[in-house]
């Protein structure tokens, strides 16, 4: 998918209510259950967050988030250790990914201002920065909890990447927004008038590039990342999703701790945060 900002928050199947512990509870038409890795069946996406996150607080080494940073520091940091064993693909891979981002820009769906900057959200050993968006942008800032790969993409691109290397999950992650905006206009507003503007600020980035990794983000996690991620964006940017997806429900790998959505449920989420799909 590739996302653009979008204004319109609630869409007709989809929207936000409150449920009796006053948590946002997500709504999305034509997912109804799943399964996971160990061949257990849920009934509905809510009994299979239940089950997951009603165990242990998700950061602890037992929780959701926990698990998932726990299987992937020990996996070597190589290519075909961050593609779980198809390091193979990545050449398709990145020519796919060049030939969408070409598609973006023709079409007119992203518009790219100087200096230009992109996230690699998840970014693992720095593997798509490397192969792809170093080509197009001055700075790429890598987003990666994983401190052996974040250190290899660090060494891997040292030299032609004017980027940061932040180590954070995605969950915890807010993207910069421009401190230079903020400036003008306060230069050039009073300050009642400031609080409207402030809303309008834009973000910093041309791109964000979101791939192989938002299956860890719980439900909740993934719809306030990419409000978040919206307001990272400069005016003409885009978030591009690109992520495998089952044919209808979800499936829970339990030794790496993510889920793999449907295109539905995928798009579901990214119609929750107020994004539409304006390329695939
Ligand atoms: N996107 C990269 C790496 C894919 S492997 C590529 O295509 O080459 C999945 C990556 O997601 C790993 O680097 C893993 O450490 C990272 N990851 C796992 N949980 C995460 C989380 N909660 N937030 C951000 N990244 C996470």
């Amino acid at each position: 998918f590739c996302l653009l900002q979008n204004q319109q928050v609630l869409g007709e199947s989809i929207c936000f209510s409150s449920n009796n512990m006053g948590k946002g509870k997500i709504f999305i038409d034509g997912v109804e259950g799943g399964t996971d890795s160990m061949g257990n069946t849920y009934y509905s996406r809510d009994e299979m967050w239940k089950n997951e996150l009603d165990r242990a607080d998700p950061t602890s080494e037992k929780g959701w988030y926990g698990k998932g940073i726990k299987y992937w520091e020990d996996v070597p940091a190589s290519v075909d250790g961050v593609l779980g064993g198809f390091g193979h693909v990545t050449d398709v891979d990145l020519e796919e990914s060049e030939l969408f981002y070409q598609t973006l820009l023709r079409e007119g769906h992203l518009k790219l201002t100087e200096p230009g900057r992109a996230a690699d959200c998840g970014a693992g050993i720095g593997r798509i920065s490397k192969g792809f968006l170093c080509n197009h942008f001055k700075a790429v800032d890598l987003v990666e909890p994983v401190a052996h790969f974040l250190q290899t993409a660090e060494k891997e691109l040292s030299g032609f990447n004017d980027g940061n290397y932040i180590q954070i999950g995605l969950q915890d992650w807010v993207p910069q927004q421009g401190a230079q905006s903020c400036f003008v206009i306060f230069l050039h507003l009073d300050l009642n008038s400031l609080a409207s503007y402030r809303l309008s600020l834009l973000g910093l980035y041309d791109v964000i590039w979101i791939q192989w990794v938002i299956g860890h983000l719980t439900d909740e996690d993934f719809v306030a990342f990419m409000m978040r991620c919206k307001r990272g964006l400069k005016e003409d940017g885009v978030i591009v999703l690109k992520e495998n997806a089952c044919t209808e429900g979800f499936i829970v790998d339990k030794e790496d701790s993510s889920v793999t959505r449907s295109a539905v449920y995928l798009e579901g989420l990214c119609k929750a945060a107020g994004l539409s799909v304006v390329a695939q």
